[in-house]
């Protein structure tokens, strides 16, 4: 029987392969082009009284394309919050008049900043600071001393989030697919069959993909603040770990973060 493949030969096939990634080299250096323009414009503030610290995100996140602005006092921080209008906001915890939990507490309140992706900057082992940071709506948090990369990397990848649609009707990782419409949890095409409970939680942490969540914003979110029967944190955990043996080989996409609660991964 002929077909049109018949008379090719390995030779030939393994030109056409090189030919066609040839092709694809322009459009991959395109992409990239675009996503580092699209950085480019975007304003950082920094509100940290450290000014070497201060001195050295500049320095990097410059590199990297941002604009950054900085304050060392937690009331201009404040008012350069509201009127530069940055894309992100890094805040240290630890600032002399007002607390950065203060300053997120404030910013989360108010209409214009409530949805200002924020990043905290701690010390080590200030556990409790990152929980509360985390509940009154930090996006994410960086111990220091910090690597100026991974610091540039967490701002790239919350900026990449914020820019794309909220909530779709269909959340998808990789196999997984969460059908929100239809109440309805696929791995590679077939049904998995989850409790409404379940369901809420991996929608939870689908829709916050990236972020870490805490085991009362989950509780908050999956079970409402004011639950009745008084469920415990615990019973968060619990939850979770059906939900992992449900998911199976996808079940590492939900990251545990020691002491705080919960990080879904799309990646
Ligand atoms: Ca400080």
């Amino acid at each position: 029987m002929e077909n049109s493949f018949a008379n090719i030969s390995a030779g030939d096939v393994k030109k056409r392969v090189e030919r066609i990634k040839g092709w694809r080299e322009p459009f991959r250096m395109f992409f990239y082009a675009n996503i580092r323009l699209k950085m480019a414009n975007e304003t950082i503030l920094i509100i940290e009284d450290e000014k070497n610290i201060v001195e050295l995100v500049k320095f990097n996140l410059g590199q990297e394309g941002f604009r950054v602005l900085a304050a060392f006092r937690s009331n201009t921080g404040l008012e350069m919050a509201l009127r530069e209008k940055p894309a992100l906001l890094i805040l240290d915890l630890m600032l002399p008049e007002i607390t950065g939990i203060e300053i997120c507490k404030i910013l989360r309140q108010n209409p214009k900043t409530k949805t200002l992706p924020i990043i905290m900057l701690m010390a080590r082992g200030t556990e409790a600071d990152k929980v509360l940071g985390l509940e009154l709506g930090a996006d994410d948090y960086i111990t220091k001393p910090f690597s100026p990369r991974e610091l540039a990397a967490r701002i790239k990848a919350i900026l990449r989030r914020s820019r794309e649609q909220p909530e779709s009707e269909m959340m998808r990782a990789g196999p997984l697919e969460l059908d929100i419409s239809r109440h309805e949890l696929r791995l590679s095409g077939k049904k998995v069959g989850i409790t409404a409970k379940e369901f809420q939680l991996l929608r939870a942490l689908m829709g916050s993909c990236g972020r870490v969540l805490t085991r009362e914003v989950l509780l908050e979110k999956v079970w409402g603040r004011d639950n009745s029967i008084n469920i415990e944190t615990r019973t968060v955990d619990m939850r979770i770990g059906q939900l992992r043996k449900k998911l199976g080989k996808e079940s590492g996409r939900i990251v545990t973060i020691k002491s705080v609660g919960y990080r879904f991964d799309n990646d």
